[in-house]
């Protein structure tokens, strides 16, 4: 009888999680095993991680849960955190998402599991809803020329002093900013402009630009449109005055109140910086959102971050692609515009769909009614003797009530909202999209004031000046026209989504970007109102359970990395190397070391961390990679010979972005420490390491990780991103930290890097959640299966392809490079027909060309089952075969299968003259005729798009939609 007993708390348990996640089942793993030649997952790993990185003992993590107990878990700590209606405004507001966008795009996997669209003729869908962001954006700015999204609107007013700093007249001066801009934004200003060297000046510019400072010279000017005291103002004066000094002049401006006022382009901005939350994207208690920038076309080509544009396929059809690569990070390295890597995607689709949704009369609408709610506010006040400061606003107020200030927030929350304390003597009060008469009346009576809305709406008059209001026609494209029913909107999203290839279809194994599952129970989360509807400088006390979220992750990843002390506040990867750059630059100028400003980068590194060093104000000197692809030891030694006195850090990526363990690492780091530098580690691979080693204790001082590769949030298209920092004990005091929220970081740290305290906050629950639901033991086994998938698809592959490095016992870390360059050399097969071609077997290319030119580079991820693993392989390998018939000449070098790729459903109609056939063409070894993926555009012409630069909705005769 005991032979049939299984014991309850085992039947409890239920399937483990970690059994979801990882792809491969134990069978499978055991055949993956035998291929490579080793008799278990320990036994791999032992032999391919050096021995003197190994971290001894199992992590420290809270044991694995099932996912309904992980969701009640979750449940419990969205109940600790309190939803009261937000007023406080500076930028985060109250908004509805449309269902239909919330279900269709948010919660939906193909498009937030996405890769960025560098693969453009797979991503035509969320291309397309770009350019819709691209055309709300610069219509409503009256600037041509926006980009696809920028990280919030902290950062994006940076990159305009950057901006206005490289394409500007006046090369010295200062950079000067009026004081009612708003507060997080001046501060993620001075953190970055502090270690380039500019001078920050904040001044109350609305009588214009006081004479002493105007002698100063002044190379930048930033305002705010509306101000953060929620006055409208005529910025006509102060931008024609800033133009005089020959100034470049940024305006933040709330692109809600730009569909009633007179956009920033016709007062004569030169770029239009801000944040599209409150088109429809959650507050997220910070992040994440769509932060934006336009510019005049003249600035277009230094434009930071990504650009999408309009171009032609092979056949000459009309089809989007990123455009303007050359200026990107990738390419530039430390000469680089920007090292905005990962932006924010999937918000700026949702933000762009907001837009389509509503259309310019919607959004007006909105507008209106935000801005009467406000108006009425204001009146009701006014007649119970309450000064109102400003005659013109447009949403948000400013009450002057002496002495009584923080009363009355506290009589406000006691009623249910959120005010914003200003000063002792002054409440701001915000009305957005989701204001209503319950929040008129719950905020007149914190101030002891009875109104009533309906009288006042008989007699009170609107505020906004005549002299700004708006005339011109803007979103006039189709687009925001015909989709008004959610018949029409659910069609149009699937329409998109249709064209893409995402993780839900099948594998996309770009190395150094870890496309792995982004679980539903990890997703959950997010969407709820409990974390979806918190405002970031929301009393700490409402958001204990985001608080006790959000440190409990941090306390996680240290301990994964083996670090002390994590902030989770960057919100890209991008910006943790800045930040963990910063607080080594602060530590050797606490230590009176002010001339360590050498950050030596090897030059395989990826393109982010050059540009970040040059961020942090530090000299970059390249090392040499060596032949076997590992740092150059010899040109490593001689460099921080010739530099010791100025040297301040070492930037490594660990494994190398070769996707190989070096085994010398804890020497490098020794050395570099014996010369008074500090190391970073590069933790974007981490998922090589996570359970076998420390970067914290294998020599790194700082590293950041990528959440949205690691720890399972998805890309989005390419954002959002979490990039935490993590850092040992000596580094601590100079973690960012927040002027709004004192409790976010150190008081000696650096200042924000981010615009909200806690980052992305919004979607830390989904690796939160992956921690929790795989504990210590599965993310080992995770990391252990990824390696293993890396080093079984080597193995299949090498017989085809050359592999380019491997480490310890021939053996790669999670990814692999295979060497194409030979092949071109034969035959002219190119990386890009490969890449192609890899589309018509109905899979995403690899990373193409990075970090060594003319080679793949394979990640299959722990997530991929050993079924797609092999499909991708025989495509891989059935490729080799065709590539082997040009070379023999049997197919002409410029019109084979892979040249031609990939092939349109369209491109089959008609005449064909191919020398191969059809069924070559899209049924090609392995393609399922039911299943197959069809790309709606040839290869597309990227060249011909930079030439003819269109980077908004085409006009309608161009328009097949
Ligand atoms: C992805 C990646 C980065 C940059 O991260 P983002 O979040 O895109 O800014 C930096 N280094 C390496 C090695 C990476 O793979």
């Amino acid at each position: 009888m005991t032979a049939n007993r299984i014991p309850l708390s085992r039947l409890e348990r239920g399937t483990p999680f970690e059994h979801r996640h990882i792809g491969p089942d134990t069978e499978a793993q055991a055949k993956m095993l035998a291929q490579v030649g080793y008799g278990s997952l320990d036994e791999l790993t032992d032999a391919a991680v050096p021995e003197v990185i190994k971290s001894a003992g199992a992590l420290d993590l809270p044991e694995a849960r099932s996912e309904r107990d992980v969701l009640a878990e979750l449940r419990s700590l969205a109940d600790r955190n309190q939803v009261l209606a937000s007023m406080i405004g500076l930028g985060y507001h109250g908004t509805f998402t449309p269902p239909v966008i919330l279900r269709n795009v948010m919660e939906n996997p193909a498009w937030y599991t996405a890769y960025t669209p560098y693969q453009p003729e797979i991503s035509q869908g969320r291309l397309e809803a770009l350019l819709n962001f691209q055309t709300v954006v610069a219509d409503l700015t009256g600037l041509p020329t926006s980009g696809a999204s920028l990280l919030d609107e902290g950062t994006a007013a940076a990159e305009a002093m950057s901006l206005a700093r490289r394409v500007g007249k006046v090369k010295n001066g200062v950079f000067l900013i009026d004081a009612d801009c708003l507060p997080q934004t001046i501060a993620v200003i001075e953190t970055r402009a502090e270690p380039t060297g500019v001078e920050v000046v904040v001044a109350d510019l609305s009588e214009g630009i006081p004479a002493e400072i105007a002698e100063r010279g002044v190379f930048g000017v930033l305002l705010q449109y509306p101000g953060a005291s929620g006055q409208v103002r005529d910025l006509r004066p102060v931008i024609e005055q800033a133009h005089e000094l020959g100034a470049i002049v940024t305006v933040a401006a709330d692109l809600l109140a730009l569909t009633l006022l007179t956009p920033p382009g016709e007062l004569g901005a030169d770029i239009a910086v801000g944040n599209s939350q409150r088109f429809g994207v959650p507050m997220g208690f910070g992040g994440p959102h769509a932060g934006y920038m336009a510019v005049r076309d003249k600035f277009a080509r230094s434009l930071p971050g990504r650009l999408v544009g309009v171009s032609v396929d092979a056949d000459g059809n009309k089809a989007y692609r990123l455009a303007l690569q050359t200026r990107e990070q990738h390419i530039r390295r430390e000469k680089a515009t920007s090292n905005i890597c990962t932006a924010q995607v999937l918000l700026a689709v949702m933000a762009g769909m907001y837009a389509v949704y509503h259309g310019p009369d919607g959004l007006a609408a909105i507008a209106r009614r935000t801005h009467r709610y406000a108006t009425l506010l204001a009146e009701g006040l006014r007649a119970g003797g309450v000064e109102i400061v400003h005659g013109s606003y447009f949403d948000t107020l400013t009450a002057r009530v002496p002495g009584r200030a923080a009363e009355v927030v506290a009589a406000a929350r006691e009623a249910g909202v959120n005010l914003r304390l200003v000063d002792a003597d002054q409440v701001g009060i915000a009305c957005d999209e989701t204001t209503g008469r319950a929040e008129l009346a719950a905020v007149w009576g914190a101030f002891g004031v009875e109104a009533d809305v309906a009288a006042l709406d008989t007699t009170a008059q609107d505020t906004l000046p005549e002299a700004l209001l708006r005339t011109d026609e803007y979103l006039t494209h189709p687009v925001f026209h015909q989709h008004r029913s959610e018949t029409a909107m659910l069609r149009y999203l699937r329409k998109l989504s249709d064209r893409d290839y995402a993780l839900d279809r099948g594998m996309i194994p770009l190395g150094s970007c870890t496309m792995k599952l982004n679980a539903t129970t990890e997703m959950e989360p997010v969407t709820w109102s409990e974390f979806g509807a918190l405002h970031p400088f929301a009393p700490v006390e409402q958001a204990e359970g985001y608080l006790t979220l959000i440190n409990e992750l941090e306390e996680r990843l240290a301990e994964v990395t083996g670090y002390d002390k994590v902030s989770i506040q960057p919100n890209a990867g991008s910006q943790g190397e800045l930040a963990g750059l910063l607080a080594v630059r602060a530590y050797h100028r606490a230590n009176g070391d002010e001339q360590r400003t050498i950050c030596l980068i090897p030059s395989s590194a990826h393109g982010t961390n050059a540009a970040s060093a040059v961020m942090a104000g530090m000299k970059v000197v390249v090392v040499k990679t060596a032949d076997d692809g590992e740092v150059d030891i010899e040109d490593l030694h001689a460099k921080i010979e010739q530099h010791r006195d100025q040297l301040a850090v070492l930037m490594i990526t660990y494994p190398s972005t070769h996707g190989v363990f070096e085994e010398h690492v804890a020497d490098v780091c020794a050395t570099v420490h014996d010369a008074g530098g500090q190391v970073y580690v590069d933790g974007a691979n981490l998922n090589a390491l996570l359970g076998l080693a420390k970067p914290g204790k294998f020599g790194g001082d700082v590293s950041h990780l990528n959440l949205h590769k690691t720890f399972c949030i998805p890309h989005g298209g390419g954002g959002p991103g979490v990039g935490p920092v993590g850092v040992r004990a000596h580094l601590a005091p100079y973690l960012p930290n927040h002027p709004l929220q004192p409790t976010a970081g150190p008081e000696t740290g650096v200042g924000p890097i981010s615009a909200a305290p806690w980052g992305s906050a919004g979607i830390l629950p989904i690796s939160w959640t992956y921690v929790r639901l795989m504990g210590a033991e599965g993310l080992r086994r995770a990391t252990q299966v990824a390696v293993l998938g890396a080093n079984y698809i080597a193995k299949r592959l090498e017989p085809h392809y050359p592999v380019l490095y491997t480490g310890p016992n021939g053996l790669v870390a999670h990814e692999c490079i295979v060497d194409l360059r030979p092949l071109t050399k034969a035959t002219g097969v190119t990386v890009d027909d490969v890449a192609k071609r890899l589309i018509d077997y109905g899979f995403h290319a690899p990373t193409m060309s990075f970090p060594v030119a003319g080679t793949l580079m394979i990640e299959p991820t722990e997530s991929e089952d050993l079924a797609e693993i092999d499909r991708f392989c025989e495509a891989m390998i059935a490729i080799r075969g065709e590539i082997e018939r040009v070379g023999s000449g049997e197919w002409a070098q410029g019109d084979n299968p892979l040249s031609n790729a990939p092939h349109t459903a369209a491109a089959l109609a008609g005449e064909w003259e191919r020398p191969y056939t059809r069924e070559t063409a899209v049924f090609p070894a392995g393609v399922s005729a039911a299943d197959k993926y069809w790309p709606p555009v040839r290869r597309i012409d990227g060249a011909f798009g930079d030439r003819n630069l269109v980077c908004s909705c085409p006009p309608l005769e161009d328009y097949d939609g």
